[in-house]
């Protein structure tokens, strides 16, 4: 059985620890692979490897590096298959969801190309007399992102590809449940004129991200998962002065007005729901209708909708979502609707017993749908992260809106609704990060930022968009002055712009 090994130095490494995990195939249930899990010392030597590296990488000019990005992008098209292929069977995801995972990477490798404009620093002429001053951005110099399962080339190019272009050699632990795409990824980049050392993967778990957090010459990390590892390793990584941007978990709430079409809100829940599994972290996972009467009509729609979801293999086309990643996160989400019935919510539709005939070692559930869910329940409160959703019915506008401004979580939210009064209002005064006005699904395109507030985002700076550049870059300013403006005799006093 093949065992992925690490990326260092531009080519594919054994593990030498001695310690490795399976690698699973969703829709069957079998391993098909295992992953070396990399130790303290392998996770130095990749750095040390990418430290040497990345003195001759800054060196090179913007537009160069913007180069390796395009040519990347040419590759990724040729491979836009193969890839898909191989991230659905890892991850369980339908094939046209993972061109969509590498599809929303790759728009941020393109925003990376802009990078000898990104980088342009500012400039004031005659500051003071004689004086000029300008910045620059400069690479950090060894960085490293720490990703999560759930998307396997969308969430590492978010990382690597900004941070690269910026001029830094760039330390990649992808999830150790789907290391397959990332390892491709990372062959690509040679293959596009990557110098060797620059992007590096270490496949692993807590020890390799322990490594990666204590290490002093790791400037920058930036992190993707749950909350609870999001906020280790914001406080972990701070010990060793790193920066630190650190994404959770979610609990993303669409709220419906009683004005809102119906259909469009009904198939937006059902895309946002139950679309990859509910394996998103911008899945919709709670519904709020606002009235009963929108409650009531909501539910006539949505319950044969949810009945009729079409659960089939990654590799079936006409499937709307596959397999959930491993058994453990089965259990863990039937665990949840078990938690939900016993808390009083109403099962509105129950996929706990979905078999498929051919797969029935695979890791498949059907919808669920939960009606009458209160915020005091756990299914409420938490992170599912299955195909479920819950309805929580509020009375007014204002109850709909406290809803998710008063949970821990923050990450999107989205109203529907044809009254831009309330859209507005909505808009400005959710306590959470990323809003969306009729569309479900509120991701910002690769040119504006993602990220979280409260417990979805720990750390400054969003991801991907101009903060990536501020990220990964810092800002040096010089204040020059030359002989004709230099005036006779030392100056004592603070020099001040009177
Ligand atoms: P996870 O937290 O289990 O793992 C994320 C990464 O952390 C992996 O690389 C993993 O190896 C590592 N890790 C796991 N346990 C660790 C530990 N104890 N110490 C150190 N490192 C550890 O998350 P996951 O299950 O892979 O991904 C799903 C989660 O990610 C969900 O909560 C989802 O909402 C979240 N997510 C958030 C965003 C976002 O932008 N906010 C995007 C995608 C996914």
């Amino acid at each position: 059985m093949k065992i992925v090994g690490h990326f260092v130095g531009g080519k594919e490494i054994e593990g030498r620890s001695g310690r490795v995990s399976d690698v699973f195939e969703p829709m069957t249930g079998e391993v098909k692979s295992q992953v070396a899990l990399a130790s303290k010392a392998e996770v130095r030597a990749a750095i040390e490897n990418a430290k040497a590296a990345q003195v001759a990488w800054a060196a090179t000019n913007p537009q160069r590096r913007a180069r390796i990005m395009m040519r990347f992008l040419d590759l990724a098209q040729r491979d836009y298959d193969s890839l898909a292929e191989l991230l659905a069977r890892e991850h369980g995801k339908t094939i046209p969801d993972a061109k969509g995972d590498i599809q929303r990477g790759l728009e941020v490798v393109e925003f990376a190309c802009g990078i000898p404009h990104l980088l342009k620093g500012e400039y004031t002429e005659g500051a003071g007399p004689g004086i000029d001053i300008y910045s620059m951005r400069q690479p950090l110099g060894v960085v490293a992102g720490i990703t999560p399962f759930n998307f396997p080339a969308m969430i590492p190019m978010w990382k690597f590809a900004p941070a690269i272009a910026c001029g830094n050699a760039f330390i990649l632990k992808p999830s150790e449940r789907d290391p397959g795409v990332p390892m491709r990824l990372a062959e690509l980049m040679i293959e596009a004129g990557l110098p060797a050392g620059i992007l590096n993967v270490v496949n692993g778990d807590k020890e390799a991200v322990d490594a990666i957090l204590d290490d002093r010459d790791i400037r920058a990390v930036g992190f993707v998962g749950s909350s609870n590892i999001a906020q280790y390793v914001y406080e972990r990584a701070a010990a060793t002065g790193k920066r630190a941007q650190c994404f959770g978990g979610a609990k993303n709430h669409l709220i419906i007005m009683p004005d809102a079409d119906m259909d469009q809100t009904v198939d937006a829940l059902i895309g946002a729901g139950y679309g990859s599994a509910g394996e998103r972290c911008m899945a919709v996972s709670v519904a709020v209708p606002v009235g009963q009467n929108t409650a009531d009509r909501l539910m006539d729609k949505l319950i044969p909708r949810v009945e009729s979801l079409k659960v089939g293999p990654s590799t079936d086309p006409s499937a709307d979502f596959g397999p959930l990643v491993t058994r453990a996160a089965l259990d863990r989400v039937k665990g949840y609707v078990e938690t939900g019935i016993k808390e009083g919510a109403k099962l509105a539709v129950d996929g706990r017993d979905f078999r498929l005939q051919g797969y029935e070692n695979g890791f498949y559930m059907g919808g669920c749908l939960f009606d009458e869910v209160t915020p005091d329940m756990t299914i409420y409160k938490e992170e599912i992260f299955g195909p479920v959703l819950s309805v929580v019915r509020a009375k007014d506008y204002e109850e709909a809106l406290r809803l998710p401004t008063e949970h821990e979580y923050g990450n999107g939210v989205s109203i529907f609704t044809r009254d831009g009064d309330a859209a507005r209002d909505f808009a400005a005064k959710v306590d959470v990060g990323m809003v969306g006005i009729n569309v479900p699904i509120p991701v910002p395109i690769a040119y504006y930022t993602f990220g979280g507030w409260k417990r979805s985002g720990f750390g400054d700076l969003n991801q991907h968009g101009p903060d990536s550049v501020r990220f990964y870059t810092k800002t040096k300013t010089v204040t020059s002055r030359w002989p004709s403006g230099v005036k006779e005799g030392a100056e004592f006093v603070i020099p001040t712009m009177q």
